[in-house]
């Protein structure tokens, strides 16, 4: 039964294997044996290998052991748990914030908090799969709107009962298309049609915003959002995700969010670092200032080549190729080429739409953009894709 789905997802293009990369997640890494550019991690200002966040992880990890040992409601909230919480609040100018153990799990636990049967969730077409488990989870009603299309959002809040408790529920950065979300447009939405907004910016913090605060600091509407969630695991280079409101929320959560109560604390150190990786965020904003110009460089360059590209507004660039076969092909012949930049195919875009999905982050160097154009050149025109 396994082997006959697996031999139906290979014909279709669709099958996928992990692939080993033996060395830091760096601008350049070993896979499977390979030395290869990469464009194809989160990491976007290059802190996951950061000797700072290193060093926290390590102290924090003498004091208080490897594993918080219990659920953050029994015995496993550590200092490092509190320190990160006070970190992210004061960074995201909010009453409070509470962690999880990844942004699948922020998701899943957050949106089943806020709405229940009898509720109505209104998501966009392209938000994270996290956001719509949670949706799923939380047994309301749930409808997908176009992709950023507010026309379509407005006349279904216009339609529904007016009483009815509606969210609304959004990537702030997409991350397989690396637009946004409009923002402004959507919480004038919301406040007309008395419904709550939530954002995911997993892929905003740290990246979008003069101070990296994220795609709310980019578009000025922090103070018109009570409360957003993003994650640890991308820019900041470490691990887990959080929840940014009032008070009050955040009380809510800690007793209400399923992900957050009935699972082990996240581990002291991956905290640690992930507070050294705020401080470095605010005190280092060349870092983001790289991280731009290097994005505008390789986005120019990939244009310039021909290439059919995303309407990307961040450091998500992806190539739109269409069939997952050939999607696959020229992430083979990159590879081949040495650059590291793997097909995405459906389930996780809709069909027709396979891609090549590139990031590029502050760590690159103009030579190795320029040498993954130079790779991108070579095998588009083998394949006659430009
Ligand atoms: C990566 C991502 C998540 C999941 O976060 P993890 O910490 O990796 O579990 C959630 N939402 C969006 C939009 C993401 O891109």
């Amino acid at each position: 039964m396994f082997e006959d789905r697996l031999r139906e997802l290979e014909e279709q293009h669709l099958l996928r294997r992990l692939r080993l990369v033996e060395s830091e997640p760096g601008p350049v890494a070993t896979v499977e044996g390979r030395r290869v550019i990469v464009m194809a991690s989160n990491n976007y200002l290059g802190l996951a290998t950061h000797p700072l966040l290193k060093r926290a992880a390590i102290e924090a990890t003498t004091r208080y052991g490897v594993g918080s040992g219990a659920s953050r409601l029994v015995s496993g909230t550590l200092p490092p748990h509190q320190d990160l919480e006070a970190a992210l609040a004061r960074f995201k100018a909010t009453e409070a914030a509470l962690v999880f153990g990844s942004g699948y799990l922020a998701n899943v636990g957050l949106i089943p908090s806020l709405i229940g049967s009898g509720g109505l969730i209104l998501a966009d077409r392209l938000c994270h799969a996290s956001l719509i488990d949670g949706c799923r989870l939380s047994g309301a009603d749930l409808r997908v709107f176009r992709h950023r299309d507010l026309a379509q959002l407005d006349s279904l809040l216009a339609r529904r009962s007016p009483r009815r408790d509606t969210l609304i529920v959004t990537d702030g950065v997409f991350s397989m298309d690396g637009d946004l979300a409009p923002l402004p447009e959507l919480v004038a939405l919301a406040e007309r049609y008395a419904a709550r907004l939530v954002v995911d910016d997993a892929h905003g913090t740290g990246v979008m915003g003069l101070h990296g605060r994220g795609t709310l600091e980019h578009f000025g509407v922090e103070s018109r959002i009570p409360f957003h969630m993003g994650t640890l695991g991308k820019a900041l280079g470490t691990s887990g995700a959080y929840v940014a409101g009032p008070q009050s929320l955040i009380r809510y959560l800690v007793n209400t969010a399923r992900s957050f109560i009935y699972t082990t604390a996240p581990p002291p150190g991956t905290a640690a670092a992930s507070v050294a990786a705020l401080e470095l965020l605010q005190a280092e904003p060349e870092r983001r200032a790289r991280l731009w110009d290097n994005r505008n460089h390789f986005q120019t360059g990939l244009k310039a080549l021909g290439f059919r590209l995303a309407e990307s507004q961040s450091p998500i660039i992806p190539v739109l190729i269409g069939e997952p076969r050939q999607a696959l092909t020229l992430a083979e012949r990159l590879l081949e080429l040495g650059v590291y930049a793997p097909a995405i195919r459906p389930p996780t875009v809709p069909k027709e739409t396979s891609r090549i999905r590139t990031t590029v982050t502050s760590e690159h160097t103009r030579e190795q953009l320029d040498a993954v154009l130079a790779a991108f050149r070579n095998a588009g025109q083998e394949l006659g894709l430009i």
